[in-house]
């Protein structure tokens, strides 16, 4: 097993436009890292290139500590699992999995391809189907198939390309916490590309976020929810998505379309000097005035506001509330959501509410902020002030 470090990395296809731009990552010996972001970000050119299957422009790119830019994918010794599994549809379970071991520099002996197919067969109860062909099991068969055919190999790490897009939600969550226990259990160096925000925070010792080729952010999957460094990252990570409100900030009050926050002295004082900021705030960072506990009411502050209407899911509901929008941030809110490949972010407060609030929609109501989770960004180059 391997470390593997990416320096500087750079792709650059015949178009001259960086797919990958100044990339450096270091992923730890036993490490889960997600490349993440929105289609067309890089990510699979980015596996890609650590694989071998694709040149690198420039930068240096090693793994267990020796450079290997130039070397051919078999030297590199990494076992990539594909989104559709690449499974041969003629063998059997047990071929398919013994398929690497009969190959060039890693041939092995017919006991040792036995023992090794049988110790992965059953890591991945998979014992009882190894006469089967891949068409005669389920997609999550098929997928630990595939998963058997890398661990066989005993290769340096694993590379991860959207495995699980082509399942369905059921069987991908499950599939999710199988890789997850299997890459524990392993301790292999791990590399998994996904555009789904939730895949990379469960799966993820550290996330990298990637926009247009271009690393933003590579962190801890709470730190990037909680700290994130830009707009961008803000947006994409956390499902319902953040909300950004323009406001503007004098002393230690905040002005939103809301109406006027106290917000905490420090919050106040990175955005000094920054007229106008975009507020983002998470959903469940609100809640229904009269819910919230004493001893937590004086880390917030308490507005009213027009509550258009609720959905209830039972454990908790979501809150609407749309506010008056200038063109200027409108067009603000449209070349956000162009960036993070959203549908549209409308000039709307959405708010997480305790399942026992009474709060309903058509009326004014009185919410609390916690304002010590507020974020303030600068519009002009999206970073987080905060
Ligand atoms: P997706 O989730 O849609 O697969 P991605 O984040 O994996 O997207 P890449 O496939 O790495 O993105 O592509 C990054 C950029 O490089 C895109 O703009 C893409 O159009 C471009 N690109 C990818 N492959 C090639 C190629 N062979 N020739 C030219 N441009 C390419």
């Amino acid at each position: 097993m391997a470390s593997i470090t990416l320096k500087n990395l750079v792709k650059k296809y015949d178009d001259g436009f960086p797919a990958v731009n100044d990339v450096s990552i270091e992923i730890a010996d036993g490490e889960f890292v997600i490349l993440v972001g929105p289609s067309g970000c890089g990510k699979s050119t980015l596996l890609r290139m650590i694989v071998g299957l694709e040149d690198i422009t420039s930068g240096e790119l090693s793994i267990g500590g020796r450079r290997m830019n130039d070397a051919a994918p078999r030297e590199r010794n990494l076992a990539m699992v594909f989104q559709n599994y690449a499974l041969y549809p003629h063998l059997s379970v047990f071929e398919n999995i013994a398929f690497p071991l009969r190959l060039g520099k890693a041939k092995a002996t017919k006991s040792e391809i036995r023992s090794r197919v049988t110790e992965a067969a059953s890591m991945l109860e998979l014992t009882e189907h190894l006469d089967r062909k891949p068409a005669n099991l389920s997609g999550g068969q098929r997928q630990r198939v595939a998963m058997g055919r890398a661990i066989v190999r005993r290769a340096e790490a694993f590379l991860f390309d959207e495995p699980l897009s082509n399942l369905d939600a059921k069987l991908r969550g499950q599939m999710r916490s199988e890789i997850l226990q299997l890459q524990r259990r392993l301790g292999t160096t791990s590399v998994y590309v996904t555009h789904d925000q939730t895949e990379a925070m469960t799966l993820g010792d550290r996330v990298a976020v990637l926009k247009r080729g271009v690393l933003q952010q590579l962190a801890s999957p709470r730190e990037l929810y909680e700290q994130p460094l830009n707009l961008f990252v803000a947006g994409f990570i956390g499902s319902p998505s953040m909300n950004f409100l323009p406001a503007t900030v004098q002393g230690t009050t905040l002005r939103t379309p809301f109406g006027d926050l106290e917000i905490p002295a420090e919050k106040a004082a990175a955005a000094s000097g920054k007229p106008v900021v975009l507020m983002g705030v998470r959903p469940e960072s609100f809640e229904d005035a009269e819910l919230v506990q004493d001893q937590v009411r004086g880390h917030g502050s308490t507005f009213t506001a027009r509550l258009t209407h609720t959905e209830w899911l039972g454990n908790e509901q979501y809150g609407y509330l749309p506010f008056e929008a200038t063109a200027e941030v409108r067009s603000l809110l449209a070349g956000l959501a162009r960036d993070l490949d959203a549908e549209e972010l409308k000039p709307q407060l959405v708010v997480t509410l305790d399942a026992a609030s009474r709060i309903r929609g058509g009326r004014d109501v009185l919410l609390w902020l916690d304002t010590r989770r507020i974020h303030l960004f600068d519009p002009s180059t999206g970073e987080n002030l905060t």
